[in-house]
């Protein structure tokens, strides 16, 4: 076989992994249409691999009479869909769909409920068999995760690309569930090329043709730009990246703080965050059992922020910040509810994370009582991108220079020092231990994993 070019032309099948060595549209082996070409794709290593459809497509796997009919896998009638089927998805059944709306769109459809331990099982197949191609596996979510496999053509004797539509293969015969593939040179357009062309995709974004690919779409595909900023953003007559492209690094930031710096690096194609091993399956958190369960924003608040402070001093220890804030509650008979915020930026603030919990909080103080409060943050990563100086909210920012000092107070005369007003001598029953009484660091997995 000969070694892979770097050529337009010189692609290769991803049925059979033979190398073509002409433009021909089907394989010069097998016939296949499916066929990968690209100028960049011996040199591309960093990937995002994403399952198709997974939970739908792990009922099918398990039960061959659904292959071909409409499968919605969600939570009984009154719930939501949490995965919808091909065949459901061109009847227009979308993710987090009220079941009556897809169900009205697609009468026909098979409604499943979720085995979660049964996807969580598969999962890990997953990843373990990822995890055999690198070391550098970054999971995302249960059924996604980046792959970095630079440096790995010697041990695999095959370059990524490659490798990558192997591993594709390997999983569709051996675990009988599809999935796609974006290769890219960075995390951000890995990701957006793994969505081009589901299901079975394999898509490539080149360094060269990313400023172009990018300026067309709308400002939606950035990171981190959901429904309500693009909203922002549209009131600002700005709806396409390339609009971004041609705006002025400072005027972003001034008008969205840090945020800015995002769109005007994302809108370039440039992205120098790496693939870390494990990280995002990870979590900081602190948690307290009640002596009496307690239902009102009056008991709470005041150990949500005692709890935050908690784990916002357990980040500082050990240099890490997080970017998902997870607020854990469990109710008088046992039901556990987990509500996450991720924010724009790692932090490592306990301010920031006791705002984020208090907004999540807020709809859960429905009269219910807990018997367990717990904040945490997940998504972590070095404290070095954390809580850039916030342009925008001067409140916040404000805040952040008095935590620095509370810090710097703590540390000389001991957690007890210094109290905020919403800690101050409120000894609650329910109160966790200050900061300076912890063991150290606690890093664990989440509350739940998926
Ligand atoms: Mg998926």
């Amino acid at each position: 076989m000969a070694a892979p070019v770097n050529d337009p032309a010189h692609g290769f099948c991803r049925d059979c992994l033979t190398l073509q060595r002409g433009p021909a549209p089907r394989c010069e082996r097998c016939g296949s249409p499916r066929l990968v070409r690209h100028p960049e794709l011996y040199r591309l290593h960093l990937a995002h691999i994403d399952c198709d459809a997974f939970y739908a497509a792990v009922e099918k796997r398990d039960n061959p009479a659904l292959k071909d009919k409409p499968v919605i896998v969600g939570g009984g009638k009154r719930g939501v869909v949490s995965t919808a089927c091909y065949i459901a998805r061109i009847n227009g059944v979308r993710s987090a769909m009220p079941m009556f709306k897809a169900l009205e769109a697609c009468p026909d459809a098979i409604v499943i409920k979720p085995d979660m331990e049964k996807y969580a099982r598969v999962g890990r197949q997953v990843r373990s068999m990822m995890q055999a191609l690198t070391p550098l596996v970054e999971p995302i979510s249960i059924d996604e995760a980046f792959l970095d496999l630079g440096g790995t053509e010697k041990l695999h004797g095959l370059p990524p690309a490659l490798v990558l539509a192997r591993f594709i293969r390997t999983v569709e015969q051996e675990i009988g569930i599809t999935a796609s593939v974006g290769l890219s040179y960075c995390k951000f357009l890995a990701k957006v090329a793994s969505d081009l062309r589901k299901p079975r995709g394999f898509s490539v974004i080149g360094e060269a043709e990313a400023p172009d690919f990018l300026a067309g779409q709308p400002v939606t595909m950035i990171w981190g730009v959901g429904k309500a900023f693009a909203a922002t953003l549209e009131q600002d007559g700005i709806r396409t990246i390339g609009q971004l492209q041609k705006m002025e690094r400072g005027d972003l930031l001034r008008r969205y703080g840090s945020m800015g710096d995002r769109l005007y690096y994302l809108a370039r194609g440039e992205d120098d965050r790496r693939v870390t091993a494990d990280r995002d399956s990870k979590s900081v958190s602190a948690e307290t059992t009640f002596d009496t369960d307690l239902a009102g924003a009056a008991d709470l608040v005041p150990v949500l922020r005692a709890l935050s402070e908690k784990v916002s001093a357990r980040l500082k220890k050990a240099n890490l910040a997080g970017r998902t804030v997870v607020l854990k509650l469990k109710t008088q008979d046992f039901r556990i509810r987990t509500r996450n915020h991720q924010l724009d930026d790692p932090t490592r603030l306990a301010d920031r994370i006791f705002q984020t919990g208090l907004h999540l909080i807020g709809k859960e103080l429905d009269g219910t009582k807990y018997r367990l409060l717990g904040i945490g943050v997940s998504d972590l990563s070095d404290a070095g991108k954390a809580d850039p100086p916030d342009l925008v909210d001067v409140q916040a920012r404000k805040r952040a220079l008095a935590e620095g000092a509370i810090d710097a107070l703590r540390d000389k005369f001991g957690g007890k020092a210094v109290e905020t007003g919403y800690t101050f001598g409120k000894g609650h029953r329910g109160r966790p231990t200050r900061p300076d009484e912890d063991e150290g660091p606690e890093i664990r997995h989440p509350w739940e994993r998926i």
